[in-house]
């Protein structure tokens, strides 16, 4: 085993977006130093970080000094190019691998994986040129959902088709590039698990999480879930299988559907923290990112078990308006906790912040989220 990296240590965070700005307070909170790499300037972690080398994910000049500099390495962001990984493992400590980083990396790759520990993915056909097109009906059934295979988010490069003229219409549309064509799940709901795996394979989960989203983006996560036991149960077993699979080392979620028919499905993995796990920020006694820093020193997991029930709101670029959003309105209750990323500019779509609402239950802490979200509209 290899020994504890201990505070005082400098650690690497590859990517400057909220998650790695979130791992920074966490890591610094307990007396780590940390460096972000990101090629922009103004980066939410890197603004924030004890140094930040402000460029491209292949300059191996910056990864270099970032392995000289630092104990151990991790990331915020599946798109770092797994080279930058196997590059800087050669140089220092780096959780999760470029191994494992990479079979997240393209969905087909991502959905082979999945499927090759027998666990269930909506049906499925990869999509590599315009040929394979004509086939897709012998495995999948409209509607149907085009995907680019690769550098999709926030539901990002992905078209809904209902027959196979749509599909050649959107994988033009799309660029031709590699995709995969997903048959659309009947949806009762969605559910993630966040989970951490040491180095020597133990693993901890947070409670399963429930998540609703608009527009393909995140809105709000619950906690506790509505699902059973048993589907609570299956999801975690669910996941730890893919984390073993992976030979993971760190925090990582994964997506699922629960289809009408009560089945767990597995929609995506994140190698990294993810956005339906903030609610472990003030809900948890140990946060998803304190779990990223404690699996990336070597230490043992931190307390997973959830303090009080809590809803999640994401705060994107349109709550914005014309004007700043009204945060004395949300600030005013003391049972809200508001997270601020830092981003000067306020896109639409574009995580800008999130908040925590925790009460007595789920129900009443929704009604106040709704009521929140309603009243901090900068307009
Ligand atoms: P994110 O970065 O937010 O996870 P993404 O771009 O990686 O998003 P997906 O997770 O594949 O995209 O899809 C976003 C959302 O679109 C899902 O959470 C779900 O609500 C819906 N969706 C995607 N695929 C399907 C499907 N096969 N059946 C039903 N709904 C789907
Ligand atoms: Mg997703």
């Amino acid at each position: 085993m290899n020994s504890q990296i201990l505070p005082g240590a400098t650690l690497g965070m590859l990517g400057g977006g909220q998650l790695g700005r979130m791992f920074t307070v966490a890591a610094q909170t307990m007396g780590y130093k940390v460096l972000v790499l990101d090629p922009d300037p103004g980066s939410p972690a890197g603004i924030i970080a004890d140094k930040h080398l402000c460029a491209a994910y292949d300059d191996e000049q910056a990864l270099a000094e970032m392995a000289e500099i630092c104990a151990a390495v991790t990331t915020e962001f599946e798109n770092i190019p797994a080279q930058t990984l196997a590059f800087l493992e050669d140089k220092t400590t780096v959780r999760p691998s470029s191994k494992a980083l990479a079979q997240t990396q393209n969905r087909n790759v991502e959905k082979n994986f999945i499927a090759s520990l027998g666990i269930a993915t909506a049906p499925y056909v990869p999509i590599q040129r315009r040929e394979d097109i004509a086939e897709v009906e012998k495995t999948i059934q409209f509607p149907a959902i085009l995907k680019v295979a690769t550098f999709g988010y926030d539901g990002k490069g992905q078209v809904p088709c209902d027959n196979l003229d749509d599909v050649y219409k959107a994988f033009e549309s799309l660029g031709e590039k590699e995709c995969v064509l997903e048959q659309k799940i009947q949806l009762e709901r969605e559910i993630s698990v966040v989970l951490a795996r040491s180095e020597t394979g133990s693993m901890t989960n947070f409670p399963v999480a429930e998540n609703a989203h608009v527009n393909g983006i995140l809105h709000s996560t619950t906690v506790p879930a509505n699902v059973s036991a048993e589907q609570s149960q299956a999801a975690i077993q669910m996941a730890d299988d893919i984390a073993r699979g992976l030979g993971y080392i760190g925090t990582m979620a994964v997506e699922f559907f629960v289809s009408t028919d009560g089945d767990i499905i597995a929609n995506e993995i994140a190698p990294r923290p993810h956005n339906s796990g903030h609610y472990t920020l003030d809900a948890c006694h140990t946060s998803q990112f304190e779990q990223q820093v404690r699996m990336l020193c070597g230490l043992p997991a931190g307390d997973c078990d959830l303090v009080s029930p809590v809803v999640m709101i994401n705060t994107l670029g349109d709550v914005w308006g014309n004007s700043e959003p009204k945060w004395d309105q949300l600030l005013a209750e003391p049972n809200v906790k508001l997270h601020l990323y830092g981003k000067k500019e306020a896109r639409v779509g574009r995580k800008m912040g999130h908040f925590n609402v925790l009460a007595a239950n789920t129900d009443d802490a929704m009604a106040q989220a709704s009521r929140l979200f309603d009243a901090i509209h900068g307009e």
